[in-house]
């Protein structure tokens, strides 16, 4: 069966926690700007909608989700993973540091049949890169958080989220990179709100159905992006091809990585091509547009 491109975001929040909108008009939001499927993942609650009574066909194919939350030493070390595919609330842990919490709540996901993905390790400077490696049930790391005060880049002496994922990829561990929103704030546009639309994750899957996303998104068929169209990808031991949808005038560099981040090759053009070497454990892609800070991640090709 041919498998389709299906564009998603997995990280949103409604009036269920801290957003400023309803889960309806949050879901609204979604299907009127063409995307296919939506994680609600209010903090430490399971959103629902009744689709039953209500109109699923105004919505995107709702998976559902929980941003688990600790809040810990007075809230000043937030420890949040994202819980997808889940059927009833996962409890946050509190244990006595934000490595051991963060573990124990990922291995809470895992056991209630979700995918856990470590959100925003930047927020508040909460999680460093050893936190990251030591996770080793993670199912993916917020390569891209769309909130303003992610700090997904580093900074200050502090590593990006892409380099904590290139440690965590150096040491075996086969965990993915997301892009999402965070979104809580759908009334006012601003950089300096949390507004949806920034960071979405484009899945390869059979069909739009639980079963088919989930199995996809845990075997790393998909790419994330805040902003770059890849209209065409192989992702294999053999070649990694890229072919992106440039957009007036818009171009592209598009850098390959290996272990301990080491940058492998570079092209320039809508298309980029490369054949992973020996002596890799892990390649993956990452591409820079020229236009605002746009990028897409692919997801790693494991060589052994
Ligand atoms: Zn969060
Ligand atoms: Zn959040």
């Amino acid at each position: 069966m041919q498998k389709t491109w299906l564009k998603g975001n997995i990280h949103t929040h409604t009036t269920e926690s801290d957003g400023d909108a309803s889960p309806e008009h949050v879901a609204e939001w979604y299907k009127q700007h063409e995307y296919d499927f939506l994680v609600i993942s209010d903090h430490n609650h399971l959103t629902v909608l009744d689709d039953a009574a209500n109109h699923p066909d105004d919505w995107p194919y709702l998976l559902p989700g929980e941003e688990v939350t600790s809040r810990l030493f007075g809230n000043t070390v937030p420890v949040h993973v994202n819980a997808i595919g889940i059927d009833s609330v996962v409890e946050p842990s509190e244990e006595e540091s934000a490595r051991v919490t963060l573990i124990e709540n990922i291995d809470r996901i895992r056991k209630a049949g979700g995918l856990p993905s470590i959100n925003h390790p930047n927020y508040m400077w909460a999680l460093d890169t050893e936190d990251i490696v030591v996770s080793k049930n993670a199912w993916a790391v917020e390569v891209y958080n769309g909130h303003p005060g992610s700090n997904t880049y580093g900074r200050g002496g502090k590593a990006s989220v892409e380099q904590m994922w290139d440690a965590a990829l150096t040491a075996g561990n086969r965990i993915f990179g997301v892009a999402t929103d965070d979104s809580h704030h759908y009334h006012e546009s601003s950089p300096l709100l949390a507004n949806p639309g920034r960071g979405w994750i484009v899945v390869r899957a059979e069909k739009l159905d639980r079963p088919e996303l989930m199995a996809a998104m845990s075997e790393g068929d998909f790419y994330s992006s805040s902003g770059v169209v890849i209209g065409e990808m192989k992702n294999n031991a053999d070649e990694i091809v890229l072919e992106m949808e440039p957009y007036d005038g818009e171009l592209f560099t598009t850098v390959f990585t290996g272990e301990n981040g080491k940058v492998l090759a570079e092209e320039h053009g809508a298309t980029a091509r490369f054949e992973p070497p020996a002596g890799q454990s892990y390649v993956r892609a990452t591409v820079h547009s020229s236009r605002e800070s746009y990028r897409a991640w692919t997801q790693p090709v494991f060589l052994d």
